[in-house]
């Protein structure tokens, strides 16, 4: 007889389909018109009723099916009831399907820490830029990002009717990402993703100083790692703090399982144990191929600028 899955890829299938139904709560939320919006430190961290809602969901729905995760989700919400309605109990069965990395089969529930950006890229959200637009899950296991979930509610939006909206992104280290079609830029050719409205004067400089052949600027820490896995940018530079570990958990996880880098400005690793600080203060540098030609451009001034 079949022995049951192994917990980890449990929690990854339940994760996708929670990560599906964010996407349906983010849609419902802008077709019904009214966003809910607040500002948290200001006018450009915000937060709508669907960033609300889809972290109910998300961790309401996880913390039912797996009463032991750590859960750290990125909206501070006050202790309203859920609602039936937004809880997801489903899981992907192509997910369970797939084999356990052996090191990861003894993994339990009380071990994982599951860091939730129920809507990563508010801004854009808010002003329109929709297929800006993610939802992150990311999995940590001993302080490493070994899974995620990237749902992109609004994948598709400009293709006209007959697309499928939406698209949902998963990967495990020593499994692989799925969900997308790995690509990668042409040989020889740099172009950088970086922030459209978290710019500074330090975010730009540190781009100049590296001379890429032309700049993308996107909302969202989930879509620039999509830019990097899709081949449409070389490199995600990011000279400031304001990226979380729920913006980095679940993209980095993805980007590792393919074989790619992401790191401080300083190229230290991430850390995603329960009590770290939220904050990446020494900013972002990630790539899918190439990370050291990048790495050893950052300028020392910029470094010098950016205390991990
Ligand atoms: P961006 O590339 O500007 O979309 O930023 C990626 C992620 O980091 C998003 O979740 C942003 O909200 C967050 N972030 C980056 N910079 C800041 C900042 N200065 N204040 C608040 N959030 C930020
Ligand atoms: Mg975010
Ligand atoms: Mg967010």
């Amino acid at each position: 007889s079949m022995t049951s899955p192994a917990l980890l890829m449990r929690v990854v299938a339940s994760a996708y389909s929670v990560a599906e139904k964010a996407a349906t709560i983010v849609r419902n939320v802008m077709s019904a018109g009214d966003l809910g919006i607040v500002e948290k430190t200001g006018a450009n961290d915000l937060q709508t009723k669907a960033d609300r809602l889809v972290q109910m969901s998300i961790c309401a729905s996880l913390a039912r099916k797996f009463p032991k995760l750590t859960i750290i989700g990125e909206e501070e919400l006050s202790a309203d009831e859920v609602t039936e309605e937004l809880i997801e109990d489903g899981h992907c069965e192509e997910i369970l399907k797939k084999t356990c990395p052996a090191q990861y089969t003894g993994i339990k529930e009380e071990e994982l820490v599951i860091w939730v950006d129920p809507l990563d890229g508010t801004k854009e959200y808010t002003e329109g830029l929709l297929d800006h637009v993610t939802v992150l899950i990311g999995i940590a296991y001993g302080g490493k990002a070994i899974a995620g979930v990237i749902n992109q509610p609004y994948y598709n939006y400009e293709a006209g009717a007959g697309a499928v909206l939406g698209r949902t992104i998963w990967g495990v280290l020593g499994i692989g990402a799925f969900g997308f079609q790995l690509t990668e830029v042409p040989a020889g050719k740099h172009v950088i993703v970086t922030t459209r409205s978290h710019s500074s004067t330090l975010v730009n400089d540190c781009i100049s100083a590296l001379n890429p052949d032309s700049v993308i600027r996107v909302g969202g820490a989930g879509n620039k790692i999509i830019q990097l896995i899709e081949g449409k940018a070389s490199a995600y530079v990011f000279a400031s703090p304001g990226c979380k570990k729920w913006d980095t958990c679940a993209p980095e996880a993805i980007l590792h399982a393919v074989g790619g880098k992401i790191t401080d400005i300083h190229g230290n690793s991430f850390q995603y144990n329960k009590e770290v600080k939220h904050m990446n203060s020494a900013g972002v540098l990630a790539t899918l191929r190439n990370y050291d030609y990048y790495a050893s451009r950052i300028p020392n001034t910029v470094k010098q600028s950016l205390v991990p």
